[in-house]
């Protein structure tokens, strides 16, 4: 019965052993459960109602190429939800062109719509240009107003939600590194809720899965394409908290996990909604807590 190299449902020759709970599973089977997964999770949270249009940050990476597989199955059991895949092309030279070629190798597979918005359109500038004189800044500002393109495109395509392809590990690690960062309120605040009535809430469908898996997912699809690093990619935190936690994880199996679930049950005895309503950037009018927001923050603007 308990033969390591078969499938723990159909005893076809296994494909994948799960971490967490110790499982081996064929592919077929090992994809139904990474759906299922998802679904369950899209279900307990309603992170989707029926009716919804759901805007899908369509980078072309793993995450969102995982993440679109796996939301068009489930649209299939949910024909009322509308999905619309969104690529920004930020403007970083010999790294976007080949990611954009895969996303649209991957709307043409699933059939949902597709669209591009680059940084070029919405801020006037490319992000290569953006940063030229501040390369060290360049992960940060470019998330900042990839952040802004999602709100922008949401509002233009009339989308309920915006679903982003952050998986387990990219969770896990952003908990420890507000905490190495000593940001309480970054740990506490849940900024996928937004202001009430003001804002589209963001939600984050394939953190249940860990990194491992959704590679493993798309490459049991067919969908995996190695594409180049991003040449700005070098946050240095982030490198050393997914080094730590890939260490206890080895371990201690289940760490990512409770790291994650430990900080949900912060949240829901703590109030993280921001305070108050929130006020209007007095550069370009869009919600922001503070006089200016981020994004003409870091466009300099309020030079
Ligand atoms: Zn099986
Ligand atoms: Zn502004």
């Amino acid at each position: 019965m308990d033969n390591p190299n078969l499938c723990g449902i159909c005893g076809k020759p296994a494909a994948v052993r799960l971490d967490n709970p110790q499982r081996r599973l064929c592919a077929d089977h090992f994809m139904k459960d990474a759906e299922e997964r998802v679904f369950k999770a899209i279900d307990a949270e309603n992170l989707i109602n029926d009716g919804d249009r759901v805007l899908v940050g369509l980078s072309g990476g793993k995450d969102s190429t995982a993440l679109i597989l796996i939301l068009s199955e489930y649209v299939k059991s949910h024909p009322d939800v509308k999905l619309i895949a969104v690529t920004i092309d930020e403007g970083i030279a010999e790294y976007r062109e080949d990611t954009i070629k895969a996303a649209e190798r991957l709307v043409e597979h699933t059939g949902v719509e597709h669209k591009v918005i680059s940084f070029t359109e919405l801020f006037g500038d490319t992000l290569d240009r953006l940063v030229a004189d501040r390369k060290n800044l360049a992960c940060s500002i470019c998330g900042v107003l990839r952040r802004r393109s999602l709100t922008e495109a949401a509002r233009r395509y009339s989308a309920d939600r915006i679903a982003t392809g952050h998986n387990l590990d990219d969770e896990a690690q952003s908990v420890l590194m507000n905490m190495l960062r000593g940001d309480r309120p970054s740990l506490i605040q849940d900024t996928s809720l937004g202001y009430e009535g003001h804002f589209v809430p963001r939600i984050k469908p394939l953190a249940v899965l860990s990194e491992k898996e959704i590679v493993t997912y798309i490459m049991l699809k067919g969908f995996y394409t190695p594409l180049p690093e991003c040449p700005y990619a070098t946050t240095a935190l982030r490198m050393d908290a997914r080094k730590i936690i890939g260490i206890l994880e080895e371990k201690y199996p289940g760490t990512k996990l409770n790291i994650v679930k430990f900080r949900n049950g912060i949240r829901e005895h703590v109030p993280c909604m921001p305070k108050g309503k929130p006020g209007t950037c007095r550069i370009c009018g869009e919600l922001t807590s503070g006089d200016v927001c981020m994004v003409c923050k870091v466009l300099n603007r309020d030079r």
